[in-house]
C-alpha cells in the first residue's frame, strides 16, 4: 500500500522518493524503469512517454501547473508481467524496481530495489517464449576478421560457445540462431562490423558492456567464479580465447541484470564446426529448413518432421536439423536407434504415450532454480517424473547403443518425485496467497493451525445459530469483510430486538452491523491462524523448491536424454508413416538415391501425386549434373529434394526414397537465380554474384552445391557466360570439385558435357500433346530440346490471342536472318527450325547446306566488335567442328 507522504513526494522532484527513483534509474539507464508505488508500477518522464506510446497507456502528470511537471503513467501490479512482456517484445529493456519491505511496517520511505532487468534476450516468463524455440542472448567479440560468440538461453540454462575464422560463418550462425538480443563490447561508435551485425538482425535488441568485461582475464575470472571452478580446462574451451571472452561478457551481463539464483546455467559447451555439416543462411532459407518462405513453420522441413511429443523434443529436433553431423559413426548410431523404433512400433507407441504429457523439464528446471516456479510447476514436475518412470523401463528394452545410452541417462528422480508428491496437494491453487498447497501430515504446526482455523470457523457457525436463538432474530447473520473482520448483521425490522452486548459498528441501507467481544476474541485466533498458515505453507513450499533445485543437474541430464528419445521416436514415426528408408552413410564421394522424394512437397502438395526420381552423383564421372527443362517442370524441386535427403540422412533421420547411399557432405550450398527470389528486393544480380563467389570460395570436393538458374539476373550473354565459367571452375579446379546440381535454362550449357568428362546432362521430361505441355516430372538423361515457354504461358492462363500472337512472333524470329541475339540464343530452336524448314535457302548459323559456304557465311556474318571473348571461343569451336 502506498503511504500518503509518498503520494505527495512523487509529484515533487528532488524528494527522497524521487532520489530513490533516480538512483534505481541510474543503475540501468538504458532500461525503462517500472517503479513500484503501492498497487501500481509507475513510469516517469521520458520512460513514461515511451511506455505510454508502446503500451497504449494514458499519459498523466503530477503537478500539472508546476514548471517542473513530470509525465507519468502506470500499470496495475497484478497485470504487470503482460506489460513487461509487451515492452520486451518491442525490443525495450525493462528494469523492475519493487518494494522490498512491507509498506505497513516501513519506517519512513519504503525500501525499493531493482529486482531484475528483463531484456529481449533474458525473458524467463513462460508466456513470453515460444515452447518449441530457444531464445538466445548472444555475446559477440570481434578480433579483426575473427569472432568469438557465446549464446545463452536463460530459460533452459544452455550456454554454447564457438569461434569463427571469418565473418561469414559468424553471420550465418547469427542468422540461424536468431538471438533475441546481441551483447557487444562498447567501442567506437559506428564500427562497421557492429553496424552490419545489427543490420542482419534488425529485430534483435543490442546491448553493450564496457570493453573490460570482455577482456580475457576478467572473463576467465567471471566464468570461474560463476561456475565454481579454478580453470576452464574441464569445459574444453580454455584455448578458445575469443569464445571465453564472449562467454565472460554474457555471464557478466547475466549477473548485472538478474538477482535470482542462476544455478541452472550450465558451463559453456563448445560448438566444433568441423563436427557438423555447415549450412549458410541462404541455404537454410532456400531449403526452408525451419521456416517456410512464408515465415511459418508449416511448409518447412521441420514442420513435416516435428512429431515430437514434448517441447524439449521440438527444440532439439530444430537443433539437429540446423546442425547435421559429419561423423559416420555418430550418424549411424542415430539411424540404428530410429531403425529399432521403426521396427518396434508398439514399443514406440508406448514410449510416445509415456512422453506425451511430460512437461518442459528444461524450462521447469530453470524456473525452479531461479525461484520462480509455482506450486503447480512442482506438481507438473512430479507428474512428469512419474511418466519418466514409465518410459525408463521401455527404453531399457531397446538394443540400439544410442537408446541404451539414453536409457542410462534417464533418471526418474524418484526421490524428487516422492518429496513433491508427499508435500504438495494434487491440484494446488494458482496463487500462493490462499494457502491450501501443503498436504496434511507434512508439518505438525501447520496441521494444528489448520484445526484452529477450521474449528474457529465451525465455532462461528455455531455462534450464529445460538445468537439467533438467544435474540429470536431468524435473519441474524455472521459475516466477514476485510475492513471489520467478523460482524453480526441484523436487518432493519429486527434492530429493536438486539441485546445490550452487541456493539453497533455500521449502519447499512437495510440494517445494522454489530460486533461482540466473544466474536472478536475468536476472530483474532482464527485470523492469526490463517495468516500463519499461509506464511508457513509458503515456507514449506520454498524449502521444497530449493531442495528440488539442488537436483537441477540430474534433472537437466534426464531432460536432455528424454528430448533425444522424443526426437528419435518422432523420426521413427515420420519414417513409418511416410515410408522413409534408412540411408547408408559413408565417407565416400557418391550420392546415390533411388526413388527420392521431396519430403515437404510430397507431404503438402495433395493436388498431384509426387513422382519419385533417382540421382547419381560421384567424383569420378558424375560430378556435375546439368539439368534443363521448361519452367515448372520440377527442376528446383528435384535439386532441393536431393539436398534435403542428404541433410536428413546426416541429421540422423530416415529419408524419403526407396534406397539411399550418401557419401558424407561437409557443406551444402544452394543458390537460386535472382528472378526466383525477387521478394528480397536487393540488387538481385549483385546478391546472386556475391553468393556464387561465396560458394566458389568455400566449396570442397566433399560439398554439395545446388545452383538453380544462376546468371538469370542479367542479360542472356552475361548470364550464360557466367554460368558456363562457374561450371568449368567447379569441374576443373582441384580442391573445388564439389558435387553439383546445376539447373539452367541456357540450353547451350549442355555442350559442356561434350568436353568435360564429369559433367552429365539431364532434363526433366515433358510431353507435348495437342499443343499442350504435360509435365512428366521424370528426370532423364540428355538435355532438353525445347523450352515450351509458350505452352507454359498458356497453362498459366495467358489470353488466347496473346498465345496466338506469341506463336506468330516466335515463328518470325525463327525464320528471320540470324543476328547476334540469335547466334547465342536458342540453339535448340535453331536446330528445330532447320528440320522443319528443310530446303529453305535461308542460311542460318547452324544449318547452311554446304560446309564450304557455311564457313564463309559464318565468318562473314560475325561482327568481331560485337561479341564477347566467350562467344568468340564458342564460335571458333563451332567452326572447328564443322571442319
Ligand atoms: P522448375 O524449377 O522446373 O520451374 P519447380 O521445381 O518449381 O519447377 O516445380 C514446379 C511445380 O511442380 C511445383 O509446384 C511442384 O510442386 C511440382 N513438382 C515438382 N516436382 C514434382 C514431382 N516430382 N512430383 C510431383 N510434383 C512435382
Ligand atoms: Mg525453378
Amino acid at each position: 500500500m502506498l503511504k500518503k507522504e509518498e503520494k505527495l513526494s512523487a509529484s515533487l522532484p528532488n524528494t527522497p522518493m524521487m532520489r530513490q527513483y533516480l538512483e534505481a534509474k541510474a543503475r540501468h539507464p538504458d532500461a525503462i524503469l517500472f517503479f513500484r508505488m503501492g498497487d501500481f508500477f509507475e513510469m516517469f518522464a521520458d520512460d513514461a512517454v515511451t511506455a505510454s506510446k508502446a503500451l497504449g497507456l494514458t499519459l498523466t502528470s503530477r503537478n500539472r501547473s508546476a514548471p517542473d511537471e513530470v509525465s507519468m503513467c502506470g500499470v496495475p501490479v497484478h497485470t504487470v508481467q503482460t506489460y513487461i512482456n509487451k515492452m520486451v517484445e518491442l525490443g525495450f529493456k525493462v528494469s523492475v524496481c519493487n518494494q522490498t519491505e512491507d509498506p505497513q511496517s516501513a519506517k519512513g520511505l519504503v525500501r525499493r530495489e531493482v529486482v531484475r532487468v528483463v531484456t529481449p534476450g533474458l525473458n524467463c516468463d513462460a508466456d513470453a517464449v515460444q515452447p518449441r524455440e530457444n531464445n538466445f542472448l548472444m555475446g559477440i567479440v570481434p578480433e579483426g576478421e575473427l569472432f568469438g560468440a557465446a549464446w545463452l538461453d536463460i530459460t533452459t540454462g544452455e550456454l554454447w560457445v564457438e569461434e569463427f575464422g571469418d565473418r561469414e560463418r559468424m553471420r550465418d550462425t547469427l542468422l540461424s540462431l536468431a538471438p533475441g538480443e546481441l551483447l557487444l563490447p562498447e567501442g567506437e561508435e559506428g564500427e562497421s562490423w557492429e553496424t552490419r551485425m545489427k543490420a542482419l538482425r534488425p529485430d534483435a535488441a543490442v546491448s553493450h558492456l564496457p570493453e573490460w568485461c570482455f577482456e580475457l582475464d576478467t572473463a576467465r575470472k567471471t566464468l570461474c567464479e560463476f561456475f565454481h571452478c579454478s580453470s576452464l580446462d574441464s569445459f574444453g574451451c580454455s584455448s578458445l580465447l575469443r569464445a571465453v571472452r564472449a562467454a565472460g561478457g554474457v555471464i557478466r551481463y547475466l549477473l548485472d541484470t538478474q538477482r535470482d539464483s542462476m544455478s541452472h546455467v550450465r558451463p559453456p559447451r563448445v560448438v566444433q564446426s568441423d563436427e557438423f555439416m555447415l549450412l549458410d543462411e541462404v541455404t537454410r532459407r532456400n531449403l526452408e529448413l525451419t521456416t517456410a518462405s512464408s515465415g511459418k513453420r508449416r511448409g518447412s522441413l521441420l514442420g513435416v518432421l516435428d512429431r515430437a511429443e514434448t517441447a524439449m523434443g521440438g527444440r532439439l529436433l530444430a537443433r539437429w536439423l540446423n546442425y547435421p553431423l559429419r561423423d559416420v559413426g555418430e550418424i549411424g548410431k542415430r539411424h540404428a536407434a530410429v531403425e529399432e523404433l521403426v521396427q518396434k512400433s508398439d514399443l514406440r507407441g508406448e514410449l510416445r504415450q509415456a512422453l506425451a504429457p511430460v512437461a518442459d523439464l528444461e524450462r521447469l528446471n530453470g524456473r525452479i532454480a531461479m525461484g520462480s516456479a509455482s506450486p503447480r510447476d512442482l506438481v507438473a514436475l512430479s507428474d512428469s517424473l512419474a511418466r519418466v518412470a514409465l518410459a525408463a523401463p521401455l527404453l531399457a528394452r531397446c538394443d540400439a547403443p544410442l537408446l541404451q545410452e539414453l536409457a542410462a541417462q534417464t533418471d526418474p528422480l524418484e526421490d524428487v518425485r516422492s518429496s513433491i508428491a508427499g508435500c504438495l496437494v494434487e491440484q494446488p491453487p494458482l496463487t500462493m496467497k490462499e494457502g491450501g498447497l501443503v498436504r496434511e501430515g507434512v508439518s505438525e504446526e501447520l496441521d494444528e493451525l489448520r484445526s484452529v482455523s477450521h474449528d474457529g470457523k465451525g465455532w462461528i457457525g455455531r455462534l450464529e445459530q445460538s445468537e439467533r436463538e438467544r435474540t429470536g432474530i431468524p435473519t441474524l447473520k455472521i459475516r466477514y469483510n476485510k475492513v471489520f473482520g467478523y460482524f453480526i448483521e441484523v436487518s432493519k425490522s429486527y434492530v429493536a430486538q438486539v441485546p445490550e452486548d452487541f456493539h453497533r459498528k455500521q449502519t447499512i441501507s437495510n440494517g445494522e452491523r454489530y460486533i461482540t467481544p466473544a466474536l472478536k476474541e475468536y476472530e483474532e485466533k482464527v485470523l492469526r491462524a490463517d495468516e500463519r498458515i499461509i506464511q508457513l505453507e509458503y515456507e514449506i513450499f520454498q524449502d521444497l523448491r530449493s531442495r528440488v533445485a539442488e537436483q537441477g543437474e540430474r534433472l537437466q541430464k534426464t531432460a536432455a536424454a528424454l528430448a533425444a528419445v522424443d526426437v528419435l521416436a518422432a523420426l521413427a514415426e515420420v519414417a513409418q508413416e511416410r515410408d522413409y528408408v534408412r540411408p547408408q552413410v559413408d565417407d565416400g564421394d557418391a550420392i546415390t538415391i533411388r526413388d527420392g522424394r521431396h519430403p515437404v512437397v510430397e507431404a503438402l502438395n495433395s493436388d498431384e501425386r509426387f513422382v519419385p526420381n533417382d540421382v547419381e552423383l560421384n567424383g569420378s564421372d558424375s560430378q556435375i549434373l546439368l539439368i534443363t527443362g521448361p519452367n515448372m517442370a520440377g527442376k528446383s524441386t528435384y535439386m532441393r529434394q536431393v539436398a534435403l535427403i542428404v541433410l536428413l540422412a546426416q541429421a540422423g533421420s530416415f529419408v524419403p526414397a526407396s534406397k539411399a547411399h550418401i557419401g558424407v557432405v561437409d557443406r551444402i550450398f544452394t543458390r537460386v537465380g535472382a528472378s526466383d527470389n525477387l521478394a528480397r528486393g536487393q540488387s538481385t544480380f549483385m546478391v546472386e554474384m556475391i553468393e556464387t563467389a561465396h560458394i566458389l570460395h568455400y566449396a570442397t570436393p566433399k560439398s554439395l552445391v545446388v545452383l538453380d538458374e544462376i546468371g538469370r539476373g542479367t542479360s542472356t550473354f552475361d548470364g550464360l557466360s557466367i554460368a558456363w565459367a562457374v561450371a568449368e571452375y567447379l569441374h576443373n579446379t582441384p580442391g573445388k570439385t564439389a558435387r553439383t546440381l546445376f539447373a539452367t535454362h541456357y540450353h547451350e550449357l549442355a555442350e559442356l558435357a561434350d568436353t568435360l568428362p564429369r559433367i552429365k546432362n539431364f532434363n526433366i521430361a515433358v510431353r507435348e500433346w495437342n499443343e499442350q505441355v504435360v509435365f512428366l516430372r521424370r528426370i532423364v538423361p540428355g538435355s532438353a530440346s525445347h523450352s515450351y515457354g509458350i505452352q507454359v504461358a498458356r497453362l498459366a492462363g495467358l489470353p488466347g490471342e496473346v498465345i496466338a500472337r506469341a506463336r506468330e512472333v516466335l515463328e518470325q524470329l525463327e525464320s528471320a536472318p540470324p543476328d547476334r541475339e540469335k547466334a547465342a540464343g536458342e540453339q535448340e530452336r535453331g536446330r528445330k527450325s532447320r528440320k522443319t524448314r528443310a530446303g529453305s535457302v535461308q542460311l542460318d548459323l547452324f544449318g547452311p547446306p554446304e560446309e564450304e559456304d557455311q564457313l564463309r557465311v559464318m565468318l562473314k556474318k560475325v561482327d568481331i566488335s560485337m561479341i564477347t571473348p566467350l562467344e568468340a571461343l564458342n564460335f571458333l569451336d563451332r567452326l572447328k567442328k564443322l571442319v
